[in-house]
């Protein structure tokens, strides 16, 4: 294994897409086996040591951020084997979401997990448990993770398929390390908020299954070293539209529309017998204010417009004539800006659309570097029917700051994310009192803090509001089962002082 100290070697790895500052650590470790992860922990939890997961640093929100102690860098765990006959794979933690995402392809299968920014890796995937655009229709990588090797804090090996370690009925969970030590976990009692999506605290249910406490656990429960994954026959085409709206209700009426219809389609209630109706796979949102920070790189993009729409749906041959009809039919009735707009079937076009969408986070980001102040984004996520009227209190907090906004992301799954983009020191300061009164309200709206981002060390103090006191310590009790001595991902989630013994 290669071990580095120079600062110059390590300066990468101290930091990630939060830019949070003051990262620090003695050395950075390059491990090329289990084996090797295994014999570095055993050690670093002898001496109390903390040691940070370093994935690809594209987290927001500081995870992979060390302060002290040792960094563990997966790129050299980067083995990719793909069964095509069962449609799964096994990954490498340190396998690269874009590698795996052209791997999977040329296979002429399907890996839907999509957080936007390819250049992740599987191993920060699931330890934040990613989702994207389309996790609407899909679901999150952990729909998707069956099988899982982890190492823990102790050294110890544990591997995890899905259904094999379920909490029982008395709420404790026992699984069974390789060299046969049960450990016992008690399960935390807290319910989940009603959200569509929700990465905020350790995944908790009534019959919690092993795999789901670590996929989510941000480096703090062990080190996930390999990863079994469900792939899907490859759709056979894809119908996409870029949709523009003139008026804010038109669109809002829209989202609803393709929402309700897309879950009616999939539960098999369509609309029309005998035909294909709208199932969506996803349904992406840009505000005004998106649009004109996105005509900066895409000049093409209509001016004057309230909003847009980015949908997606799967397509046969059979059926693409009549989804077609079926999308057009939903647009003229909402009144969407149909000349204005933008269609496709093809992959070139699509790839086209899907930069579209990600030049608004990579816009953003350079639009703050040229500020020099810090993004203030949003992650939370409302229950289904609080949605529009977070929306509202989004745009009249914002709007009345007089500070330059955009809201994005994930409409379908009443998601968004509202970034707000300081000028000045006195901007930066109330876009904080602004971002603390929208976690306020996504609470009080029986929302959750984080829906896709995690909580890492940013965040931990808005998990606190949302998860209280009592949770929050059940939320420990865990982790000490797992990690007795507290040297993973140290600083994630919570406040040091909720692990001491
Ligand atoms: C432009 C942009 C757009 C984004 N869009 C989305 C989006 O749409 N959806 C979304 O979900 N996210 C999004 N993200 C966030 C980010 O891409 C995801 O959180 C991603 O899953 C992080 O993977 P990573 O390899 O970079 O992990 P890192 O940032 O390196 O680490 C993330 C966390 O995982 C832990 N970790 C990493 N590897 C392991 C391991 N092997 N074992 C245990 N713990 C580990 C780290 O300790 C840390 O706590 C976006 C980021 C950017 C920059």
């Amino acid at each position: 294994m290669q071990v580095k100290t120079q600062l110059d070697d390590l300066q990468n790895y101290l930091t990630d897409a939060s830019n949070m500052p003051g990262g620090f650590a003695d050395k950075m470790i390059v491990p090329e086996s289990e084996a090797e992860i295994a014999e570095v922990l055993r050690e670093a939890n002898e001496r109390r040591i903390p040691v940070t997961a370093s994935g690809a640093r594209t987290g927001t929100v500081g995870g992979a951020i060390p302060f002290g102690g040792i960094i563990l860098s997966f790129e050299k765990l980067n083995k990719l084997a793909i069964d095509r006959e069962s449609e799964t794979a096994k990954v490498g933690a340190g396998v690269i979401l874009g590698d795996l995402q052209k791997a999977v392809e040329q296979a002429g299968l399907f890996y839907p997990p999509d957080p936007t920014e390819w250049s992740c890796q599987i191993g920060g995937n699931v330890a934040t448990n990613a989702s994207g655009a389309r996790s609407f229709k899909y679901g999150a990588t952990r729909e998707f993770v069956e099988g899982m090797r982890v190492v823990l804090a102790t050294g110890e090996l544990l591997s995890l398929r899905r259904g094999e370690y379920i909490a029982d009925p008395t709420g404790l969970l026992s699984v069974t390390t390789e060299d046969g030590r049960i450990v016992v976990i008690k399960v935390p009692t807290y319910e989940r908020p009603n959200v569509r999506k929700n990465v905020s605290g350790f995944y908790n249910s009534r019959s919690l299954d092993a795999i789901d406490l670590f996929i989510g656990s941000e480096g703090t429960l062990g080190v996930i070293v390999e990863i079994d994954v469900k792939l899907l026959s490859k759709p056979s085409g894809f119908f996409s539209g870029i949709v523009f709206f003139e008026k804010d209700a038109d669109l809002l009426s829209f989202v609803d529309d393709a929402r309700a219809r897309s879950f009616s389609t999939r539960k098999g209630r369509t609309s029309r017998l005998s035909e294909p109706d709208i199932d969506a796979t996803l349904l992406e949102y840009f505000d005004a204010n998106s649009l004109k920070l996105i005509a900066e790189k895409f000049p093409e993009t209509p001016p004057n417009m309230a909003g847009a729409i980015f949908f997606e749906q799967e397509t046969t041959d059979d059926n693409e004539d009549a989804l077609l009809g079926a999308w057009n039919e939903l647009l003229e009735k909402h009144n969407a800006a149909v000349d204005a707009s933008w269609f496709t079937t093809t992959e070139q076009d699509l790839s086209k659309m899907r930069e579209f969408r990600h030049a608004l986070p990579v816009t953003v980001n350079e639009r703050v570097v040229r500020n020099r102040q810090k993004k203030i984004g949003t992650d939370m996520a409302v229950p289904d029917d609080k949605f529009a009227s977070f929306l509202r209190f989004y745009n009249e907090t914002l709007g009345a700051s007089g500070i330059e906004y955009v809201i994005f992301g994930h409409i379908g799954d009443c998601h968004l994310h509202a970034n707000l983009l300081p000028k000045t020191e006195d901007e930066a300061t109330r876009s904080r009192h602004i971002y603390g009164r929208c976690v306020a309200q996504a609470i009080m709206l029986g929302g959750c803090v984080s829906a896709e981002h995690g909580i890492g060390k940013l965040k931990r103090n808005y998990l606190a509001a949302m998860m209280g006191e009592r949770y929050l310590n059940e939320m420990a009790e865990v982790k000490r089962a797992l990690d007795p001595n507290g040297i993973l991902g140290r600083g994630n989630m919570f406040n040091e002082a909720y692990l001491n013994t």
